[in-house]
């Protein structure tokens, strides 16, 4: 039985790690690394965790899939000074502890997917489509070159795209166009010097930016002082189009609105927009399996835009893909 998985975030790869024993795996994956929206930029002087800040674990499968990585230091508790912030005021402060932790790969984020893909069949730089063909699916690069046949394709890629990717056919597509998937910036700002504030991770409320963390904060990263900034889901819906000068001048002045501090003339400034970061609406689904025509579909969508969702739609869609392969 051969399957192709496409997309290595956190989904893909769960799926993939859950199936490897029962079937003949490969993954495609556009980017240059694994992890998807858990991942990581580097400059010589900077690093910044510019999609998944952090994660915590609730449910025992979890837990259990993440004990090899702390046991080899992949990921790691970060003890955060956290504040919460209704515009400029603040609501709330405490630090993050163990009875609870927050965990962060090290040295970046981006060591998550690294890690959980270093013994699985793997294609990097690879964006691919699929065509039905005789008992099953080719697999096609960019360029419609046949990447090989498969007996079953599972999509862990956003919502959207995987209604692109997959035939209309498919017989979850109408539950599938009902997950909305919203936008994002993250803004990357590196300094000289440390800024002037006392916290390591901020929750923003009525402001257009949600989210700020002092990324050098986090183990491992270069001592340099740097920030990340997340505008709100709601902020670049609206402004998904507008140019990238525009849209760091106004998150630039959203952060001085809160923490007070000038970060327009910060050494190093950089920008991502995210066009598919997270669900709209949280909804509990199962994992779309079609046995007819032998196409799966999971992802963080599922669930919610979290890094446990994401792994928990993958481990799920394992599950019962494992039943049907008996
Ligand atoms: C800005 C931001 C902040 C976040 N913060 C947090 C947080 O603090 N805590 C938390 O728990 N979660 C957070 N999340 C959510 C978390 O990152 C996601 O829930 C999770 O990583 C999603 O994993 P996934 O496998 O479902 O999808 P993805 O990680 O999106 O994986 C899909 C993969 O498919 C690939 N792909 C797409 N199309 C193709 C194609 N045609 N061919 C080949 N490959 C393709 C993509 O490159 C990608 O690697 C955040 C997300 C964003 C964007």
């Amino acid at each position: 039985m051969k399957i192709a998985i496409i997309g290595a975030g956190i989904s893909g790869l769960t799926a993939a790690m859950h199936l490897n024993d029962v079937a003949d795996i490969t993954l495609f994956e556009k980017s240059r690394g694994a992890g998807g929206r858990i991942c990581s930029r580097y400059t010589d002087a900077y690093s910044f965790d510019h999609g998944a800040q952090f994660f915590t674990a609730r449910t025992p499968q979890f837990k259990k899939f993440l004990e090899p990585l702390i046991e080899s230091g992949v990921i790691a508790n970060w003890n955060a000074r956290f504040i919460e912030f209704r515009k400029s005021i603040i609501m709330n402060r405490r630090v993050w502890g163990e009875e609870h932790p927050h965990y962060i790969g090290t040295p970046t984020m981006s060591s998550i997917g690294q890690y959980l893909a270093k013994d699985l069949n793997i294609n990097l730089n690879t964006e691919v489509s699929i065509k039905k063909c005789n008992q099953g699916w080719n697999i096609l690069d960019s360029k419609d070159r046949d990447l090989g046949k498969y007996d079953w394709v599972i999509s862990t890629i956003p919502a959207e795209q995987s209604l692109q990717l997959l035939p209309e056919y498919f017989s979850h597509t109408k539950a599938i166009e009902q997950k909305k998937m919203l936008g994002c910036y993250s803004l990357m700002l590196g300094f000289e010097q440390a800024l002037n504030i006392d916290w390591d991770a901020a929750l923003i409320s009525e402001a257009d930016i949600s989210w700020i963390s002092v990324n050098s904060s986090k183990s491992g990263r270069p001592k340099n002082y740097s920030l990340l900034v997340h505008s709100t889901n709601d902020w670049a819906e609206n402004h998904l189009d507008d140019a990238s000068e525009a849209v760091i001048k106004h998150l630039c002045s959203e952060v001085q609105m809160i923490t007070g501090q000038d970060v327009s003339m910060a050494q190093h400034i950089d920008l991502h927009r995210w066009r598919y970061a997270n669900i709209s609406r949280q909804a509990k689904s199962k994992p779309f399996i079609d046995n007819a025509i032998k196409i799966a579909a999971c992802g963080d969508w599922c669930a919610k835009g979290r890094i446990e969702a994401a792994f928990r739609s993958g481990f799920d869609l394992a599950k019962e893909m494992r039943m049907l392969l008996k």
